[in-house]
């Protein structure tokens, strides 16, 4: 799949950091309790740590138990991809960066209205910029 944004796994590896490429480039999890905006609410939005695209705002952003960021919506649909993931046999619903491809977490069908939905992202794979 052609993206808007295409490095090499050497440009990866130069721009990120450890922990922002182990999630975007190689699908990690970062612990939870462990990122920097799982407890963080101020007003702004989300950019992809990749390429900068903006994902999610602070008005979709609630507070939860789960341990990481977590939105009821992308700021625009059209800028996230979702495509199921099946580890090991755990039916699970992927959100990546549609611009660079970057993995950033997951969407699960038990947040509140009203969505219903939880867009469970790891901290690693977002910039916040505040408003
Ligand atoms: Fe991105």
């Amino acid at each position: 799949m052609t993206r808007e944004v295409e490095r090499t796994e050497e440009q990866w590896r130069e721009l990120l950091t450890l922990p922002q490429y182990a999630v975007l480039r190689q699908g990690g999890t970062e612990r939870p309790f462990t990122g920097r905006y799982w407890d963080h609410f101020a007003p702004g939005e989300y950019r992809c740590a990749g390429c900068g695209a903006a994902l999610f705002d602070a008005d979709a952003k609630y507070a939860t138990s789960c341990g990481w960021p977590s939105f009821t919506r992308a700021l625009d649909p059209a800028r996230v991809e979702e495509r199921p993931d099946l580890p090991h046999g755990l039916w699970r619903v992927e959100v990546l960066c549609r611009s660079c491809g970057g993995h950033l977490g997951h969407v699960f069908p038990d947040g509140p209205e009203p969505t219903g939905l939880r867009y469970c992202i790891n901290s690693a794979s977002l910039v916040f910029h505040a408003r």
